[in-house]
């Protein structure tokens, strides 16, 4: 297992180590939902951008998405050129709330799909798009709130400003809807098939009569297929429901899933302070979406506040008075050197990260299938001056 690889290996800290095996295994159950449905599944590259995996994982999967010119770019010379030289064709979608005129031509060189987010923007690009030979999408609001409490991730919150509802996609001109190939629809966050199904019918109740005339449907991201206890056999069937019902090929294009606990943020301790420990990485750096979501990382061998003798807060080294990860207890005091190993950290990790304080950025460590480790990427001090 990871963990006993992990405190075996003694990696210069901070760093992020990304598990091969693991990725696998998730790789390996998105391809078996692929096989029985006939479904495309397409990594949402801003989740998880290691492009030292894109090999492996485009032997698996159908492509990538992308959110802009730099994803896409970065899809077509990781993915698709590598796997090219082995006779395999990757798809390369991508989507965005507004595509610059000044990309869009680099745009359409690397990418086969092109969703949009308003028939505006369907108006300005969408005959480049289809004289290129492009799939055009556009993304539609279904206005149908799956998730509570979450707002900053609810593209169905009031006043989105993410895909077309009903009521805009009425007043599309003709000439704009039979340009389209597809809709594309993302709504879920961190979510199980039920919430699907629910979305699903929303779909159906709101643009059911266009579907018909659709090549396919993008399900977006935020199915969290890879976690345990998720139900796939209702995911295949809201899959095959679009395929059979509508003649619709399928296309889901999850981040999380794709890399959903395979990777560790490896950290010392620098000081006990008390019942506060300073680490030598930081929430608001290396894990913002703990601020952000907020979450408490999974932490080896620790316990809630309280469940094991000793407790602390684990802080960072930052001025950031909340650049804190969370409490956690132990069996034994910590003490200055000790490692701490956080769980689920490839995702929406390495991604975000950030230079905040002048704080170095954490190694990148790829731990292949023989377990054995390779620094794929170590950062210095130039990689926080260059962007100043
Ligand atoms: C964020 C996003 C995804 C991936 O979402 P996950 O929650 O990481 O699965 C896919 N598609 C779109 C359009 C997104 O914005």
């Amino acid at each position: 297992m990871a963990s006993n690889g992990m405190s075996r290996y003694e990696p210069a800290t901070p760093c992020y180590v990304v598990d091969a095996g693991l990725i696998e295994n998730n790789l390996k159950v998105l391809r078996e939902v692929m096989e029985h449905t006939g479904a495309c599944i397409l990594l949402a590259q801003k989740a998880f951008s290691m492009y030292a995996l894109y090999p492996l994982i485009g032997q698996y999967l159908c492509g990538a998405t992308a959110s802009g010119l730099y994803e896409a770019r970065l899809c077509a010379e990781e993915m698709s050129k590598p796997l090219k030289a082995c006779g395999r064709k990757i798809e390369s979608h991508i989507f965005s709330p507004g595509y610059r005129e000044e990309d869009f031509q680099e745009i359409l060189e690397y990418c086969d799909h092109i969703v949009f987010n308003s028939w505006r923007q369907v108006e300005k690009f969408g005959v480049r798009a289809r004289d290129a030979g492009k799939s055009i999408g556009l993304r539609i609001n279904p206005e149908c709130s799956t998730q509570e409490g979450h707002a900053i991730y609810d593209p169905c919150a009031p006043g989105s400003r993410l895909g077309v509802t009903r009521e805009c996609f009425a007043q599309g001109a003709k000439e704009l809807l039979q340009m389209l190939d597809g809709l594309h629809f993302h709504t879920l966050c961190e979510q199980d098939s039920d919430a699907l199904e629910k979305t699903l019918n929303a779909v159906e109740d709101r643009f059911g009569q266009y579907l018909p005339g659709m090549k396919w449907i993008n399900f977006g991201g935020g199915h969290h297929i890879t976690r345990a206890g998720y139900d796939i056999p209702r995911l295949e069937r809201c899959i095959r429901r679009m395929r059979e019902k509508y003649g619709l090929k399928v296309y889901l294009e999850p981040g999380e899933a794709v890399a959903l606990n395979a990777g560790f943020l490896v950290s010392s301790v620098l000081e006990v302070q008390g019942s506060n420990a300073i680490l030598d990485t930081s929430a608001a750096c290396h894990m913002p979406d703990v601020l952000e979501m907020p979450y408490r990382p999974p932490l080896q061998d620790s316990g809630l506040p309280g469940e094991k003798p000793f407790t602390y807060r684990l802080g960072g080294p930052t001025c950031l008075a909340g650049d804190v990860i969370g409490e956690y207890s132990f069996d034994a005091p910590l003490k200055e050197g000790d490692r701490l190993v956080f769980e689920d950290m490839a995702i929406y990790s390495m991604v975000k990260n950030n230079t905040f304080n002048g704080m170095p950025l954490p190694d990148i460590v790829l731990r292949d299938k023989d377990g054995k480790y390779r620094i794929v990427r170590r950062f210095g001090y130039e990689d926080f001056k260059m962007r100043l």
